[in-house]
């Protein structure tokens, strides 16, 4: 029996379905623990149809906060008393903080490929940024890259009408007076996606092309002109832990340095959360180290989310 729950400990959750994989609670436990914070963190199946009774829920149980997965993520921040300028701009909230009733939705999703990048020495600030994909981490990395500074982001997308979508956000950021530059191109202009690259700072492949199972052995870059020793290439797919895009760019000039798998995204945008929850640092390091002695043992707590992931993507 854990002896550490008393009258006074406060709940904490996620809610989202699938849910019971989710490898949120050993994260932000861990991370209780560390500091002996009087907390507890939970999972919550919920559907889409569902989020506003949790809403209430967190309300009425007084919950410190919560974070928000698929698929109801658009439907938190339909339902937030306040939001952050990324998930306003973004219309999709992973994190929600309850100060004494009111709510505040966030999203740290682009945060934490930022934060990643800033964990291997580099920055966004005035780089110019070449984008795939136009879904839900994309326009959180495109947001979040534009509010912190980057020259421009390239958007490229398989189909138009998430390309409007994204361009519908950048267009409300500029009137709000965001500088960056902003553009939206078909992944079929497969020069134009070459001589952008080659031009650019940082690649950040934000599909799931190359995921395993479905696409593992996958790149949406075929031609490998397009790497150059400059060039940081980001994958936001942490399983398999080295995907083709990121074996092709090691082949073709990139430097291992500059080549990042998306395992950080994933601890870095819940140490943004952690963080706003209870203003510390979440202990990174050894929470690494910690997940690390979990994947020898034979019990990942990362690759349970990604289970969490196939069964939605499967649906
Ligand atoms: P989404 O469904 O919203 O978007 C998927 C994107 O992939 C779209 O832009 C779609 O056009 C593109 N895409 C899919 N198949 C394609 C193909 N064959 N050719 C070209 N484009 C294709 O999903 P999402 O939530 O944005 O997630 C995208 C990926 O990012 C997933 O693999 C997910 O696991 C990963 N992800 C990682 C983290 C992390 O912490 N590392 C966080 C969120 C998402």
């Amino acid at each position: 029996m854990d002896t550490r729950i008393s009258g006074k400990t406060r709940l904490l959750g996620v809610f989202g379905t699938p849910i019971t994989h989710s490898g949120s609670p050993v994260m932000y436990n861990f991370s209780f623990d560390y500091y002996g914070i009087d907390g507890v963190y939970l999972a919550f199946d919920c559907r889409e149809s569902e989020m506003k009774d949790s809403l209430a829920a967190m309300r009425r149980l007084n919950m410190r906060g919560a974070n928000v997965t698929m698929p109801c993520k658009q439907e938190a921040a339909r339902n937030m008393d306040r939001l952050s300028p990324a998930a306003k701009f973004i219309g999709a909230v992973n994190t929600i903080v309850n100060d004494g009733g009111i709510l505040t939705g966030h999203n740290t999703d682009g945060m934490g490929v930022v934060l990643d990048l800033k964990d291997h020495g580099k920055s966004v600030q005035d780089q110019k940024i070449v984008l795939l994909g136009a879904g839900g981490a994309a326009t959180a990395i495109m947001v979040q890259c534009a509010l912190d500074g980057a020259k421009s982001v390239t958007v490229f997308n398989r189909g138009a009408s998430a390309l409007e979508k994204a361009e519908k956000i950048g267009k409300k950021m500029k009137k709000e007076g965001v500088s960056c530059m902003l553009d939206y191109c078909l992944l079929s202009e497969e020069e134009l996606l070459t001589e952008t690259i080659r031009q650019g700072d940082i690649l950040i492949n934000a599909t799931s092309v190359g995921m395993a199972p479905m696409s593992e052995g996958q790149s949406l870059i075929t031609d490998m002109k397009a790497f150059h020793e400059e060039l940081v290439v980001y994958d936001v797919i942490y399983n398999p832990e080295v995907t083709k895009l990121m074996k092709d760019a090691a082949e073709n000039g990139c430097r291992k340095e500059n080549i990042i798998g998306g395992k950080g995204m994933l601890l870095w945008q819940g140490a943004c959360a952690f963080r706003l929850y209870t203003g510390l640092e979440m202990p990174v390091r050894e929470l690494k180290e910690f997940l690390a002695k979990r994947e020898k043992e034979g019990t990942p707590v990362l690759q349970d989310i990604v289970h969490e992931q196939k069964e939605y993507h499967e649906e």
